[in-house]
């Protein structure tokens, strides 16, 4: 097979280096741990990796060992940053457009290179399967750059006139600064190049924060920055926790615009430090997605995509759907079909290409999942296949890996926290309904508002139904089927703001009208 030179590799040597395969500038460092050899992350900072003074461990879900060490950074690497950041602002945001545009083509192209590289490290690093690493997530980063490349080409500003007073009134954009962003653990360089991407185009400069969970394919993409022709100090990446690293950014006086993907409880927590600062913010959260099947739905393709809207990725997308509203007529043929496609669903370690779901990302978060199935089972709720009613068979070594099955719950109520509750992993909910207007209702009934899907072959219904759901986007007969250019985000509680082409621009630029009297 064919490399990129992206490898990540760690040293197995007793005391004796070993030349990492692509030199110390990789940011490789080597570590001990008896015989047994860590991947340890560098922080990227001004164009260079740099070490830091501790480290956090970061677990293989699959197995569930440490397998590599994470820097902890905290107030000292933010101010490096910061200072980095600043420096490089001005000859990066005076750089035209097209400039900006031909780095991201090249490092969507370098990105594209090392796709087998990157799609193996994301599948280790996050439990997701190679599959899906391969052929949504890696490809999916390479198309951020190219996306963003291309549209900051197409934008114009507004002109309008005053003839009466003698007066032209015009727009202009000017990047905002030093933007924070900060992605989580579950679409790792999916999540963190849609804001690097928009955010360097515009013409800002930044310092990125992945999840302390799963920071490798983030520190392999710094090692080709340089060759992609980003200046040192354009893109800053920053490893470590939340509460620790996290919360530094956001503080910083000198970072005016803080883009956020994560959970509801920390975005609140990044409200309240940004206040006093009146930053800009984006943050996309959470969702409790419905899926309203209608009596008159296609079911030989609604139930393979709601299978796969339920559990691709372990259910860790937020965009999965956990609460299924299937019309009374068609419910018990619905139900009997989703199980069985639910138990073709096939768990097995993210390496087998088969497989149709690995681990979950850490066992904090299996036993949490697995918490939420217990309380439906204690309410009287049906679990119909899946934990605690099917068995798992894993190969020896994965035994201790955060393996859970796809799981079906039916007969509960929709006040049971399983239907309102962000669960998060392989558990979605069944229930009956009758009317149109009814299943409205119960649909908009959580605190969430990201996505939704609806399965139906009347026009009209299909109109009626997305137009009241309360629901940033409303997927019909077909789900994550993405358009980069239109606005993409929740309404309520799933967040505030909008990406995409116009959206993200608007986001990373301060726009000032201008009124010239002649
Ligand atoms: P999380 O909120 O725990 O963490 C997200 C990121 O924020 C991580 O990098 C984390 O280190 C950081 N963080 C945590 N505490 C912080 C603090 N006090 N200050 C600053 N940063 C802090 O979320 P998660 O568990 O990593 O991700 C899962 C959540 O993300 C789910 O709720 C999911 O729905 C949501 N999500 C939303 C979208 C979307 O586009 N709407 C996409 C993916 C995931």
């Amino acid at each position: 097979m064919r490399t990129s030179g992206l490898e990540v590799r760690t040293r197995q040597t007793q005391g004796r280096e070993t030349p990492s395969p692509v030199g110390r500038k990789t940011g490789v460092v080597s570590t001990m741990a008896g015989t047994k050899a860590l991947l340890t992350l560098e922080n990227f900072i001004n164009g260079k990796f740099v070490p830091c003074s501790s480290y956090i461990d970061s677990y293989d879900p699959s197995t569930g060992e440490v397998y590599c060490r994470v820097p902890d950074s905290g107030n000292e690497e933010i101010e490096a940053a910061v200072e980095a950041a600043r420096a490089a602002f001005p000859g990066w945001s005076a750089r035209s457009p097209q400039e900006r545009s031909q780095v991201l083509h090249r490092l969507a192209d370098l990105l594209e290179k090392s796709l087998e590289d990157l799609a193996q490290a994301e599948s280790r690093d996050q439990g997701k399967t190679i599959t899906l690493a391969r052929t949504m997530d890696i490809p999916r980063s390479v198309q951020n750059f190219r996306f963003f490349a291309s549209s900051i080409l197409h934008h114009t500003s507004e002109c309008t006139h005053m003839d009466h007073v003698g007066c032209l009134h015009y727009t202009l954009r000017a990047p905002v600064g030093i933007a924070g962003l900060i992605s989580p653990w579950n679409l790792p360089l999916y999540l963190l190049t849609w804001k690097v991407a928009p955010a360097i185009a515009a013409g800002n400069t930044v310092i990125a924060k992945p999840s302390e969970l799963t920071s490798v394919t983030a520190w392999m993409m710094c090692k080709l920055l340089e060759t992609a022709g980003v200046p040192p100090g354009v893109v800053n990446i920053v490893f470590g926790t939340g509460p620790k690293v996290g919360e530094a950014l956001v503080s910083h006086p000198e970072v005016p615009l803080i883009s956020f993907t994560g959970s509801q409880p920390t975005a609140e927590r990044i409200a309240q430090l940004s206040a006093p600062h009146c930053k800009k913010l984006s943050l996309e959260l959470g969702g409790k997605n419905p899926a309203i099947i209608f009596e008159d739905a296609n079911l030989e393709e609604c139930i393979p995509t709601t299978v796969r809207s339920s559990f691709a990725n372990q259910g860790e997308i937020c965009l999965c759907t956990s609460r299924i509203f299937v019309q009374k007529s068609i419910y018990g043929e619905f139900l009997k079909k989703f199980v069985a496609a639910t138990r073709m669903w096939k768990v097995g370690i993210p390496s087998d290409p088969s497989a149709s779901m690995g681990a979950l990302i850490s066992k904090a978060h299996l036993e949490k999942v697995r918490s939420y199935v217990k309380k439906a089972r204690a309410e009287g709720a049906r679990i119909l296949c899946g934990e605690g009613v099917d068995t798992l068979s894993l190969p020896p070594k994965n035994q201790a890996g955060y393996f859970m099955l796809p799981t079906v719950i039916t007969d509960i109520k929709d006040e049971s926290c399983c239907m309102k509750e962000e669960i998060f992993g392989p558990v979605t909910c069944v229930v009956p309904f009758d009317s149109e207007e009814e299943v409205i209702q119960r649909a908009n009934s959580v605190k969430y508002g990201l996505a939704a899907t609806v399965w139906s072959s009347n026009v009209g219904r299909v109109h009626r139904v997305a137009k009241k759901l309360q629901s940033g986007l409303v997927w019909t007969n077909c789900w994550l089927i993405r358009e980069l250019n239109l606005p993409f985000g929740g309404m309520k509680s799933s967040g505030i703001g909008r990406e995409g082409a116009k959206d993200s621009y608007e986001f990373f630029t301060e726009v000032k009208t201008i009124t010239i009297k002649h």
